[in-house]
């Protein structure tokens, strides 16, 4: 038996990926009665002359890109949407590469055709300068003319989507109950609350399920329509409750029986160990990722906060664990603690209780008014989480009072020059535990004014939290 396709909306930002989703999902009776689902789903589900198609739909393409770090695959065929009043754009190029790297067949959307300015030979032109060959055109990509907007096009583009896909391996493996998970958050309410994409087999209420990273047992499951069902089939999205902690966006899961659940998510595990050790080795090629919660006083400011994650620097992958509209709440604090994650408030206020509880966890909370704010004091922080880029000592020895200011730290220059009297952060992993400054410098047990990148290091340090082994020493460039 064959299930549907699964299909991922690519492309540059503003050039109408959501336009083009919203497009298609109100134009369909029964999705557009599940707008509210197909928002916390992250997918939906339409009928095209009657055969089934189903979107992916998550703010940019996170769940897309976070699929090359997991290995799982999503989309049977992914649309790349070029505006013909912008043509190909950086973000055009990156979705190209996410695309080729991941062998996801694709075809090409030339949007807004409507407008005045719209070139629709220079977009064609500008996608042959980056290898794209167009049927017609030396090659064999298949494209479609566009407007998202009034909607011309689009019906053909599904007839072309539905072609593209015809000669996939679509069949479904029915031994195994498997897919891919597109959203994840916590709801105060109900718990943790996951939308997901099935590809194989039947998934069952009262089934345990797991990822690498999460696991649990299906209490509730929910169809695109939002309808409370007992079991669901292949390329249906639905939203279930019943993962104990918070899987990750882009992870494959499986879901049966207790002991084969738990037998996956134990050589998914060391999977991602192996994959770790292996890419540090080779001096790390290795995609980082940065859990993020976002909070706007409006659905516009939201929706403006989820374009910033689209942002960020190459090698990181932004997971949006949960994106609201409201004040930043105790809430939201401890859904940061649980999963590691900044909270990132725009034109909101943080109000008393979570400002108390973020000071004493040491959760970081970045909240402005300024979206340009915002935005430099994101991108500071992530650029913390690329190794690669920042300066910084990994540490190796510590000596002197646990509960002084003052202690000597030797460790490993990964990043270097370090320079003497240099203030640093101190991070644990993926968590800033607090600051410090060199008040002397050493290597070779002789003062230096600068330790170079491959070298040891001797400092004598003064920070407001104690410094432990393994923890890294972090060096801001100034501005
Ligand atoms: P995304 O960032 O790729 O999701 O882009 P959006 O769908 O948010 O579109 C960005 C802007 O372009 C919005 O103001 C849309 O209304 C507009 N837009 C999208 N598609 C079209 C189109 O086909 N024609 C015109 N004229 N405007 C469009």
């Amino acid at each position: 038996m064959r299930r549907p396709p699964i299909i991922a909306v690519m492309g540059h930002v503003d050039h109408g990926k959501t336009t083009l989703l919203d497009h298609i999902r109100k134009t369909n009776l029964a999705a557009r009665e599940a707008g509210g689902i197909t928002q916390a789903i992250g997918a939906y589900e339409i009928n095209h002359g009657g055969k089934r198609i189903t979107f992916i739909d998550t703010p940019g393409h996170e769940a897309f890109a976070n699929m090359r770090t997991y290995g799982a695959n999503i989309a049977d065929l992914a649309i790349l949407v070029v505006a013909a009043d912008d043509g190909v754009k950086p973000q055009t190029k990156e979705a190209l590469e996410t695309i080729l790297k991941s062998n996801t067949p694709y075809i090409v959307a030339i949007n807004k055709i409507d407008k005045n300015n719209a070139d629709i030979e220079k977009t064609k032109n500008d996608l042959l300068q980056i290898g794209v060959f167009l049927e017609g055109y030396g090659g064999n990509i298949s494209y479609h003319l566009i407007s998202a907007k009034t909607g011309e096009g689009v019906d053909e583009l599904l007839d072309l989507i539905l072609l593209a896909t015809e000669l996939e391996n679509l069949e479904i493996d029915n031994k195994t109950v498997s897919g891919v998970i597109i959203t994840s958050r916590m709801d105060p309410r109900r718990g943790i609350i996951s939308g997901l994409i099935l590809k194989n087999g039947v998934l069952k209420l009262g089934q345990y399920i797991g990822t690498a990273s999460a696991s649990g047992k299906i209490k509730s499951l929910e169809n695109s329509l939002g309808e409370k069902v007992k079991e669901l089939t292949p390329s249906s999205p639905s939203l279930i409750v019943g993962f104990e902690n918070i899987p990750n966006v882009g992870e494959e899961f499986i879901a049966g029986k207790e002991s084969d659940v738990d037998e996956f998510v134990k050589l998914k595990q060391s999977e991602r160990k192996d994959k770790k050790s292996e890419t540090a080795a080779a001096g790390s090629e290795g995609m980082e990722t940065i859990n993020i919660i976002l909070k706007a006083d409006e659905t516009a400011s939201l929706e403006a906060l989820k374009n910033l994650t689209l942002k960020m620097p190459m090698g990181l992958i932004v997971n949006v664990i949960d994106a609201s509209v409201g004040d930043v709440t105790e809430n939201d604090v401890k859904l940061a603690q649980n999963t590691s994650a900044v909270v990132v408030g725009f034109k909101t206020k943080v109000d008393k209780a979570a400002l108390n509880l973020a000071r004493a966890h040491k959760i970081i909370v970045i909240d402005s008014p300024i979206i340009y704010e915002l935005e430099k004091t994101l991108k500071e922080y992530a650029k913390k989480m690329v190794p690669k880029e920042m300066r910084r000592l990994e540490v190796l020895a510590v000596f002197g009072d646990a509960k002084g200011r003052e202690r000597v730290v030797g460790g490993k220059v990964l990043l270097g020059p370090i320079k003497n009297q240099e203030a640093f952060e101190i991070w644990q992993e993926k968590k800033l535990i607090g600051k410090g400054r060199i008040m002397n410098l050493q290597s070779q047990r002789k003062d230096a004014a600068q330790v170079e990148t491959g070298s040891e290091a001797g400092l004598l340090s003064q920070s407001d939290e104690p410094i432990k082994v393994g923890y890294n020493l972090i060096f801001s460039d100034p501005e």
